[in-house]
């Protein structure tokens, strides 16, 4: 049995910031990871089949985020711009997306105005009613299931409308990998002689004032002064008997309850490396009435609705989204038919039958992040009342345990890599000035 100063339960980016922010403040911390590799939903594949590089979790860095691009500059990595050139396929018809939604304006300023706050669909039907809004209701909930990945029908609507008043068209790519930060946070505790122990399931808290005790699936016990509970809220919502639910002794039931008030979406992610990059061909250009070769996303009505290349790298790999409650559906649907129906839906698009799609497949990987035990989901929303039950969650309780990660932050990017590094941030900052 060994005792730090913290124990830090998840290896993602908000564990792994604040382990580095407590290691630089010289505290001793041991960080327990269930998976045998540390990033959590931060992923890069080298050189796996034939993907040079591939991210099967995040793989923006959505605007001039201020935490993430500091620790870019600390850990001395590079970033580069994400080509952007939107299109949309619908009614057999390719458009580019350059114009605002006819009344996207009037739904900010709705959304800004609103008093009570109410989930996004009630918003529409009560104010966007109208047979002439039915563009604009589509593209609303298209947004929410496609990027908030959140059920349009529990979605809260004042949350969506502060995250859309505050978009941000800058958008990069970690050059060489989003896990290249990863390895910089995780480095940095090793070299000062903290440990982060892969492989370990967390399965007991036993805590009392001032002290922890964590019981792993393989029998081992840590103890510490304190515990960073730094899990995806689906593996603190799941129901004891999910290989990674946790159990609190004695129970926390005011937290358990505030984690059930905030949302947590539904995603899976397909990856898709051709022999070559079909969509720059003359006959698509044909087909679409425009050159795709600058193509950045591309978003569709069929079953794997929106796409996106890596341009402005002329890269063969295509990547498909399905996000919110359609993601949700299909969690238990095979990799084979979840890439049947990448394949049909490209098909659908480019007029190429999905026989020849797959024969110039190179490689493919499914990411189905809702069907993985240690993520079950995707990533946080706000739901009606979330914001109180974030208030309760970021009260440590009896300064002993602390709750952190993407879903406990207040500014504009939340369910982001940044939310999980400023609150991990955050978190050591709070510790470090009560521990001596
Ligand atoms: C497909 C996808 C695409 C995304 N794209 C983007 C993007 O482009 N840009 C962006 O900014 N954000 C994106 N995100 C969101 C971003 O990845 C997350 O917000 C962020 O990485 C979450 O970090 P975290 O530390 O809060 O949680 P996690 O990264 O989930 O870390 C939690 C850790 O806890 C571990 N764990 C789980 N159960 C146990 C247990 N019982 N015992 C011990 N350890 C356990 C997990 O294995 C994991 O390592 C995306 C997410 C997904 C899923």
């Amino acid at each position: 049995m060994k005792t730090t100063n913290v124990l830090v339960i998840g290896a993602g980016a908000s564990g792994l910031m604040a382990a580095h922010k407590l290691t630089q403040a010289g505290k001793s911390v041991t960080v327990l990871e269930a998976r045998n590799r540390t990033g959590g939903r931060i992923h890069t594949i080298y050189n796996e089949l034939f993907f040079q590089q591939a991210e099967l979790g995040a793989e923006f860095v959505h605007g001039n985020l201020p935490v993430t691009l500091q620790l870019l500059d600390e850990a001395g990595l590079k970033y580069q711009p994400a080509g952007f050139e939107m299109w949309q396929y619908d009614n057999g018809r390719f458009t580019q997306n350059e114009e605002m939604i006819e009344g996207w304006d009037e739904l900010l300023d709705k959304l800004s105005s609103l008093q009570q706050d109410i989930p996004l669909s009630e918003f529409l039907d009560t104010y966007f009613s109208d047979e002439r809004y039915a563009p604009l209701r589509k593209s609303a909930i298209r947004f929410v299931s496609g990027y908030d990945t959140a059920n349009p029908d529990l979605a809260g609507a004042k949350a969506l409308g502060n995250e859309w008043q505050h978009e941000e068209d800058d958008q990069y790519r970690v050059a060489r990998g989003y896990c290249r930060m990863i390895k910089y946070l995780a480095d940095t505790c090793k070299a000062a002689g903290n440990s982060i122990v892969l492989g370990s399931v967390v399965k007991h808290v036993r805590w009392e004032k001032g002290r922890v005790s964590v019981a792993t699936e393989d029998g081992k016990v840590y103890t510490a002064e304190k515990a960073i509970i730094a899990l995806p809220l689906g593996v603190l919502k799941a129901e004891p008997g999910i290989k990674s639910a946790i159990a609190f002794t004695p129970q926390i039931p005011e937290q358990l309850a505030a984690i059930k008030k905030i949302g947590f979406g539904a995603i899976i992610k397909v990856l898709l490396e051709f022999d070559h990059a079909f969509w720059h061909d003359n006959d698509i250009a044909k087909l679409a009435g425009a050159d795709l070769k600058n193509m950045g996303f591309l978003l569709s009505s069929e079953a794997i609705p929106t796409w996106w290349t890596q341009s402005p790298d002329a890269s063969p790999i295509l990547t498909g989204w399905l996000g919110g409650p359609a993601a949700f559906d299909k969690k238990d649907v095979s990799d084979e038919d979840l890439l049947h129906s990448a394949l049909t839906s490209l098909s659908h698009i480019f007029k190429i039958p999905p026989g020849i799609l797959k024969s110039n497949l190179i490689a493919w990987h499914i990411a189905n992040w809702t069907a993985d035990p240690f993520t079950l989901g995707s990533y946080a929303y706000d739901m009606v009342g979330s914001d109180k039950a974030r208030e309760t969650l970021y009260k440590p309780v009896d300064d002993t345990i602390y709750f952190c990660g993407e879903y406990l932050y207040e500014g504009t990017a939340m369910g982001t890599v940044e939310a999980a590094l400023s609150s991990g941030k955050d978190v050591a900052g709070r510790i470090c000035s009560i521990l001596p």
